[in-house]
Formats: C-alpha cells, sequence, structure tokens
C-alpha cells in the first residue's frame, strides 16, 4: 500500500485545486486519486466565477466579460459594468490540461482507481492507498435532508450562428423572458465567445430535472422567439443540476477525512455558484498544512449567508417570493459590485440588509411565519 502526508481523491475542480496548490509548495507527499475513464468522470462543463484581478488558473481562462445583461420578465434590458469583476469562464478540459502541467513539475503522484470506501483511519479503499490526511471531493449527499431542496438544473447549447447574432463584450447573465414554471424561476443564459458563437442555456430553479424534450424545446423557444438567432448548428451540449438545498453538507468525516468543494458545501444554496468557493477551501486547506495546523476545510460560506439562502429558497419553493422580479431587480436597486459579492458570499452584514430589503417585504414575512408554523 502506497502511504501519503495528503490523498486527495477526485480531480475536478477542487481536487486539481488542492493538489496543484500542495504539489507546488512542496510541504507534503500527495497522492491524487481519480476516477478512471468511465462514469465516474463528470463530463466536460464550463465553470463560471467573479474575479477581481488575475486568479491561479489564467491560463485556462477561455473568455472574460466585463459587462453583463439581464433582462426582467418584461423584456426590460439592462446592462451592467462589473468592474473591479469580470465574468470568467474556464472551460473543465483547459482546467484540466493546466493543472496536468502543473502537476507535472511537482512531485504529485497520480494513481487512477475508483475509489469505493475511506476508513476513518485514512485508507482509500480501491486504490490501495493511504493518507495522513485524506480529503475527499466525490459527489455526495448532505448529512441529513434539508426543509428545502431545490435543483437548478439546466441544458446549454454551444451554437454557431448563420448571421452575426452576438455581442461579444457582453455576457446575458439572466433573462426572464421565457415562462416562468410555478414554485420556481426560469432564466436563460448567454455566453457569447464570438459574434457567432455561444453557449445559450436554458435553466430552472424548481424541484424536479425536466425531461429531454422539454429542455430542447424551451431552448428551441427562447432561441427563436425571444433571442431571434436564425439558423445555427448546436457543436455540443451542456446539462446539469446542481442543488439549492439548505440541507448541512459536514465537512469533517472522519479524525483525518475531510470533503471538499461541492461535496464539502462549496455550493452557495441560493445560486449554485461553487467553483470560486471551492478555490478558496484550497486555498485554505493548503496554507493550514503548510503552517502545521489541523486542515478541516473552512465553510464555504458564512451562518448567516446560509440562513438568507434557506429563506430565500423557502420563499420560492413556496411560491411567495416571484424568482424573476426578485433577481432582476436585485441588479437595477443595488450596486453592480455588491450584488456581485452577495451572489459570492462575501457581503457584510449590513449591505445583506440592503440586497434582503429588495425582497417584497410581505412574501419575506410570509415565508417566516410558514417556515415558524411547519416547526
Ligand atoms: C454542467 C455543470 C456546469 C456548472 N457550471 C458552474 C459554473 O459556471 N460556476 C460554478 O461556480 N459552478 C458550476 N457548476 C457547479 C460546480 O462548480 C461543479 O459541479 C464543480 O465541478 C464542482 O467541483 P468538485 O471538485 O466539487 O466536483 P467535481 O468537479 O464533480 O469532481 C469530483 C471528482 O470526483 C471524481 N470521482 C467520482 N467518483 C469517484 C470514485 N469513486 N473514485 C475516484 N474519483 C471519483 C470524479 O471523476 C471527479 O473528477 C456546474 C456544474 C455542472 C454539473
Amino acid at each position: 500500500m502506497l502511504h501519503a502526508d495528503v490523498v486527495v481523491v477526485g480531480a475536478g475542480a477542487a481536487g486539481l485545486a488542492l493538489a496543484c496548490r500542495l504539489g507546488e509548495q512542496g510541504s507534503a507527499d500527495v497522492v491524487l486519486v481519480e476516477a478512471p475513464p468511465g462514469p465516474a468522470r463528470p463530463p466536460e462543463r464550463t465553470w463560471c466565477s467573479w474575479q477581481s484581478g488575475p486568479g491561479d488558473w489564467e491560463d485556462a481562462v477561455h473568455r472574460r466579460w466585463d459587462r453583463v445583461q439581464v433582462h426582467a420578465p418584461s423584456g426590460r434590458e439592462r446592462t451592467y459594468d462589473l468592474a473591479p469583476f469580470a465574468y470568467t469562464m474556464v472551460r473543465s478540459g483547459d482546467y484540466e490540461r493546466v493543472a496536468a502541467a502543473r502537476l507535472s513539475r511537482t512531485g504529485v503522484v497520480r494513481v487512477e482507481a475508483l475509489v469505493d470506501r475511506i476508513t476513518g483511519d485514512g485508507v482509500v479503499e480501491g486504490a490501495d492507498v493511504a493518507g495522513r490526511w485524506v480529503f475527499d471531493t466525490r459527489p455526495a449527499p448532505p448529512a441529513r435532508p434539508g426543509r428545502v431542496a431545490l435543483l437548478q438544473h439546466f441544458r446549454g447549447w454551444t451554437v454557431r450562428t448563420a448571421q452575426d447574432a452576438f455581442d461579444p463584450a457582453v455576457a446575458g447573465l439572466m433573462d426572464f423572458r421565457p415562462p416562468q414554471p410555478p414554485g420556481g424561476v426560469a432564466f436563460g443564459y448567454v455566453l457569447p465567445t464570438s459574434p457567432r458563437e455561444a453557449l445559450v442555456e436554458y435553466t430552472e430553479f424548481s424541484r424536479s430535472v425536466l425531461e429531454d424534450e422539454q429542455y430542447e424545446s424551451a431552448l428551441v423557444d427562447w432561441t427563436s422567439q425571444v433571442l431571434r438567432l436564425g439558423p445555427f448548428e448546436v457543436l455540443a451540449v451542456e446539462q446539469g443540476a446542481i442543488p439549492m438545498t439548505d440541507a448541512p453538507f459536514p465537512r469533517r468525516v472522519g479524525e483525518r477525512v475531510f470533503r471538499l468543494g461541492a461535496a464539502g458545501g462549496a455550493t452557495r444554496p441560493s445560486t449554485g455558484y461553487t467553483f470560486a468557493a471551492a478555490q478558496r477551501q484550497a486555498r485554505a486547506v493548503a496554507d493550514a498544512l503548510r503552517e502545521g495546523r489541523d486542515p478541516e476545510p473552512p465553510p464555504a460560506y458564512s451562518a448567516r449567508h446560509l440562513r438568507m439562502d434557506g429563506l430565500l429558497l423557502r420563499a420560492l419553493d413556496g411560491g411567495f417570493l416571484d424568482g424573476a422580479d426578485f433577481f432582476a431587480g436585485l441588479f437595477e436597486r443595488q450596486p453592480t459590485e455588491r450584488v456581485l459579492r452577495f451572489l459570492d458570499g462575501s457581503t457584510t452584514l449590513r449591505e445583506d440588509l440592503a440586497v434582503m430589503a429588495s425582497a417584497p417585504r410581505a412574501a419575506m414575512l410570509r415565508t417566516v411565519l410558514a417556515g415558524a408554523l411547519d416547526r
């Protein structure tokens, strides 16, 4: 059996971020266990996040936008300047290539194996590896169900249009013109990389995923009747479902075994954004190991942000809050920089109160009362 100071299980967004940091720091022997090609490996995807200044993955950045557009359900269009932030897109294939190059310059050992179980004392079964510390990034359910379990589910097409149809300088963050589902919210998302090429995605925050034909018809309706793209070919398809829940995701699951990334609570319940928080967690773990501290990953979001998110999700799920109006209004009523920091979970209490004041008070009050009566 191979013994190491640190074993990282899973080579996705969080696992590669941690392995690269630890390898470059050189303070520990590291083994990275990745699933062999097959169903345990997630399909290619794109990760977007807000960034101010260059990040750790500059070489993997595919595209960056300084402005975003939001369409209210009425069709009202507003464009917001993001400075000092930029909306940054990283494709998972580029991320993996950059990570492979970074890792090849370190002593990190890569092992391909399907992990079955990790024992409390750090034995990674299925990989014949043991670690003093083990960081598990495989997808994992929460410790117990939450009070609300919505999904952010989506299907996107990378399209090439016959005519110029996009402004590559502006990302379409939320277009609320598609019909809204009951007890949820639906919007389109446009990430243009040239005047004729973009990722166009139909997204819902609701209780359950749709059938393939439903995503397809929502995409057809929105791209033809709302975006009026004209003829286009579909170059690639991306589909996914990200849990939006107030359920707890434990980060320490054994004396020396931790969960990291989406499995360790890095998904912001109210938005589904995960990538930036997974990077923050990886950085904090690497710092703790370098300084000889206990390396439990820090919570990805403050307890206050999680409580606010729980309230928002319950308001959406209970049909108390019109999600399309709320999210479109958020951008209209708040300074853009504050909204971005809110979406990222780094706003102060005063700013959070201002953000919550954007929600109709009666809706939030009804949610709180409904929650109190449910207990
Ligand atoms: C299609 C899609 C698009 C998304 N877009 C965004 C976005 O734009 N912005 C954002 O912030 N978030 C986004 N997310 C959410 C989140 O960022 C991603 O899910 C992200 O990949 C989570 O990183 P992770 O490292 O926690 O998990 P993953 O990247 O899923 O990594 C888990 C790893 O565990 C490995 N594994 C699984 N089982 C085993 C096993 N038995 N043995 C060994 N290895 C195993 C897998 O192969 C994988 O490499 C998106 C999610 C999806 C599904």
